[in-house]
């Protein structure tokens, strides 16, 4: 299951290299990232952190250049009563931040080349040996005794079929139905709490949205109470527009969005969103899983522990390669997992964690001391 799991097997082929073992690596994953939206997606905003390129470039994970939609220069922060373009820290430092599309690019769109980020990472473990399936798991069977194999029930083109492995790393992320399975497993899983957030690609030319963007990413406080968390990110000749909230967030959210003053003026004149329109609203973990793993068995990625609202895509560099490491350094049994893994990704995200939630409720605070700005219809 892929992207985590991309990363994770991506570790363990170098660690096994490194250990002078041979290992066989399956992914199973039921997308197909060269379909246009949300089917061949798996629906995020689609921001690359410089740190996060530099982790990938470090272990030869290069993004070629058709894989790349907008190269970002900074971004500007928009209020009710003003904006501003923030600047990094390091004076002069050009930062190296870049946009891309999970799958092949928004629905109804007539890009024809293949720019999916997801299939490009999958060719990348594919190119080392590594069997892609494209099937849906339907049960994940532990083992009775530590020494026994696990069990992988898994559907590929209608017909079910059952492999037995020595580890099974799930990296299902929260938009599927196998997290509840799972749930009702004996171990103790408890997946992260989460709210349903809103994403939507809008075409509005390349021109168009160079002269008014200018290579930044737009971010709002607008003081639309059920928002946490608006953006509007450029992608040559789309905006990916994406709403985050306290609670789910529903289409009529995004149509409140759009009505705002500020946002209107960023959009061509008389512009409404169009009957046509690629969106989705995929979960975003608010807090992380309890128990993620058991014997021969580990899960990483958003059904585990993440950054809480950024950089989720680094996060699950960051976790899989802790995952891996323990695997080959420490073992597969559950207490490795628990050391080697758990207690060591919650080490190292608890602090961004503690920080992201503290930002987000100044921001709610400072948000609710002001009155709403003038709508439009
Ligand atoms: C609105 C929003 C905006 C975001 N923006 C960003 C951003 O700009 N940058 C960033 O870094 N992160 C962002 N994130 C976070 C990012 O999307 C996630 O952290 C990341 O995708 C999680 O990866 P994952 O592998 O855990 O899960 P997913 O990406 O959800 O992948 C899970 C995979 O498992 C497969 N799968 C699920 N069930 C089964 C099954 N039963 N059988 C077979 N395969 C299965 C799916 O097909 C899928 O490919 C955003 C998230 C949201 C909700």
């Amino acid at each position: 299951m892929v992207r985590r799991a991309v990363f994770f097997t991506h570790f363990a082929l170098t660690l096994a290299k490194k250990q002078g073992r041979r290992i066989h690596v399956t992914i199973l994953d039921g997308r197909n990232f060269i379909q246009k939206g949300p089917v061949g997606c798996n629906m995020c905003a689609g921001v690359l952190s410089e740190t996060l390129l530099h982790k990938m470039e470090s272990q030869g994970i290069i993004l070629p250049r058709t894989r790349v939609q907008q190269e970002i220069s900074g971004y500007y922060f928009q209020t009710q009563e003003r904006g501003v373009q923030l600047h990094h820290p390091i004076p002069g430092h050009k930062p190296k931040i870049i946009t891309v599309f999970r799958g092949n690019g928004p629905r109804f769109s007539e890009l024809t080349t293949n720019i999916s980020f997801d299939d490009f990472l999958l060719h990348h473990v594919a190119a080392q040996g590594v069997k892609v399936i494209s099937a849906v798991v339907e049960e994940i069977e532990l083992p009775k005794h530590p020494q026994d194999f696990v069990n992988i029930v898994y559907k590929e083109a209608d017909v079910r079929k059952k492999m037995s492995v020595d580890l099974v790393v799930g990296a299902f992320g929260l938009n599927t139905a196998l997290i509840k399975r799972i749930v009702g497993k004996e171990f103790g899983y408890r997946e992260p709490e989460s709210v349903r957030t809103c994403n939507a690609e809008i075409h509005l030319g390349k021109s168009f949205i160079q002269e008014r963007f200018h290579n930044s990413i737009y971010v709002f406080a607008l003081g639309i109470k059920p928002i946490k968390f608006a953006a509007v990110i450029p992608k040559v000749d789309y905006v990916t527009i994406s709403l985050v909230g306290k609670d789910d967030i529903t289409k009529a959210h995004l149509v409140e969005f759009m009505r705002h003053p500020k946002v209107i003026e960023l959009f061509p004149e008389g512009w409404s969103l169009p009957r046509d329109l690629c969106i989705c609203f995929p979960k975003i973990s608010v807090t992380h899983a309890d128990h993620p793993y058991a014997n021969r068995f580990v899960i990483i990625g958003d059904a585990s522990i993440s950054r809480t609202y950024k950089n989720g895509i680094e996060s699950a560099f960051d976790t899989a390669q802790l995952a891996a490491r323990t695997a080959f350094e420490k073992g597969i049994s559950e207490s490795d997992f628990k050391v080697g893994y758990y207690h060591a990704a919650l080490k190292l995200l608890a602090q961004d964690n503690f920080f992201g939630n503290l930002l987000f409720r100044i921001h709610e605070f400072t948000t609710s001391k002001k009155t709403p700005g003038k709508r439009t219809n």
